[in-house]
């Protein structure tokens, strides 16, 4: 058994420490989860859905404790923390309506009748990374256990704190043993085994591009199922025929919310070159106003980075000779703070305009026309997120249908929405989460002919 000590980041005070699971012990739960399949695919769908509601209820119950230990755990301001918690009841309630409404279908054949049934897969193993430790979770956990999967989750090393209090929340609110276990432990140790254990259907990673892939090869040894959500590099672009201070004042939000910590960040902000100094004048006054400070105030908008080690990966993208053009405040002292920055480089192809940042790191870039801005939002190797920002319908459809991303907003940077799906195009991801079709990610198909003996 391994202890790791957890730490506040705001305030570097330790939280105490939690058990790290072996290969072995994560390989018990996993035969817990496989002993406990064939009982919960048999609960009847209206019981299922009973017992979905009571857990969302519970969390309901409970979500401002939940909230102030993300607070703690993550640094995340209390009142993004809350909305957080409120998201995990809404996705469990969302699919609590799935198991009596998860049909087949009749498919009309000549000498007998063909129905399909969605059969759950089994083990789902869900693996979880430190930035948005409970809704990510339950955007997997929700759909899986409609379907009627048992689930094994395993949060990230830094941030299991959360997670650890739905596992309770669930047996709580009835959830029978061995449906739905958190696993805290290393990614290379109990992720890695969600990988090569063949009584592991399915996993679902959420994480980087890097971890993706490797987990996306270990699968295809047992032809593994797997959904991905993994990194990005979101453009937000800004015509000149938009309402450029509305467009302004929103895009620090867009970026630097979770203190840039998030998959959809639009941390490239390209903006056409007749409107380009208007524009970056009004952000800088909008990246100054942004709070930035101790998460448990009810007005903090923006917290510290996860660790030390972030911090620092993060800064380095800041030398000090950066092309530094606005600067919001940080705290100084204990914790992990780092202000939002926008730099304008010289060219897309700095490193800064290519790799995720993961932190409070913005670049702002001018195009020319509508061609040069679809040939700059398209010039990633990821297609996650991004906004538009257009006074004109027709451009509006134009280049929404033009950016090669899972999740586009117009006028606005709305990325995630329980019922609608969420995923990346290209290296941000595959497969989609949330929405009407999530179960699909849960089930197999199974098509079943039934000879009418004429
Ligand atoms: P990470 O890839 O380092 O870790 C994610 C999870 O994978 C953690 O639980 C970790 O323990 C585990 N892991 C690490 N190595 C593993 C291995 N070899 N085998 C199995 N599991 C392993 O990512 P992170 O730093 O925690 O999160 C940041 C990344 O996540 C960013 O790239 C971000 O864009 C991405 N992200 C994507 C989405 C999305 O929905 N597309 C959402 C949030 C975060």
């Amino acid at each position: 058994m391994s202890l790791l000590d957890l730490v506040n980041p705001a305030t570097e005070e330790p939280l105490g420490a939690v058990e790290l699971l072996s290969a072995a012990q994560a390989a018990e739960a996993v035969g817990r989860a496989q002993a406990a399949f064939p009982g919960w695919r048999a609960v009847a769908p209206a019981d299922r859905a009973r017992l979905l509601r009571r857990f969302a209820a519970a969390v309901d119950a409970h979500r401002e404790e939940l909230a102030q230990l993300e607070v703690r755990n993550a640094g995340h301001p209390v009142t993004s923390a809350r909305g957080e918690a409120a998201a995990v009841r809404d996705v469990l309630e969302y699919y609590a309506a799935a198991p009596e409404r998860l049909f087949g279908r009749q498919i009309p054949v000549a000498g007998g009748l063909d129905v399909t049934f969605a059969e759950p897969l089994g083990v789902v193993g869900l693996i979880v990374p430190w930035n948005f430790p409970m809704p990510i979770a339950s955007w997997g956990f929700a759909p899986a256990l409609a379907a009627g999967n048992t689930v094994v989750l395993k949060p990230a090393e830094l941030t299991p704190l959360t997670a650890l209090r739905l596992a309770e929340l669930a047996r709580d609110a009835g959830i029978p043993d061995g449906v739905f276990q958190v696993l805290p432990g290393e990614g290379p140790v109990v992720g890695r085994l969600f990988v090569d254990d063949p009584r592991v259907r399915k996993v679902v990673f959420t994480g980087s591009t890097r971890v993706g892939k490797e987990i996306m090869a270990g699968a295809a040894a047992q032809v593994k199922r797997v959904t991905l959500e993994l990194g990005g590099k979101s453009a937000n672009i800004v015509f000149a025929d938009a309402d450029v201070a509305r467009a302004a004042a929103a895009a620090p939000g867009a970026v630097f919310d979770n203190a840039g910590q998030d998959c959809c960040a639009r941390s490239r902000i390209l903006v056409q070159r007749t409107v380009f100094d208007e524009f970056c004048a009004r952000l800088d006054e909008a990246v100054r106003a942004v709070r930035v400070g101790d998460p448990t105030r009810e007005d903090t908008e923006v917290g510290p980075l996860i660790s030390a080690a972030h911090r620092d990966r993060v800064a380095a993208f800041v030398p000090a000779d950066a092309p530094v053009v606005s600067r919001g405040s940080a705290p100084s002292g204990p914790g992990f703070w780092f202000p939002p920055t926008v730099l304008a480089p010289g060219s897309a192809t700095d490193r800064v305009c290519v790799e995720e940042v993961f932190g409070p790191v913005a670049v702002v870039l001018p195009f020319d026309d509508e061609a040069d801005a679809v040939r700059l939002a398209n010039d990633s190797e990821y297609g996650l997120s991004g906004s538009i920002w257009t006074g004109d319908v027709g451009r509006a459809l134009r280049v929404s249908r033009a950016v090669e991303a899972g999740n586009l907003s117009v006028n606005s940077h709305s990325s995630v929405r329980y019922g609608t799906p969420f995923g990346g195009f290209k290296q941000s991801g595959l497969g989609r989460e949330l929405g009407p079709d999530a179960l699909a990610a849960f089930t197999e198909v199974k098509n079943v002919f039934f000879a009418s003996g004429e």
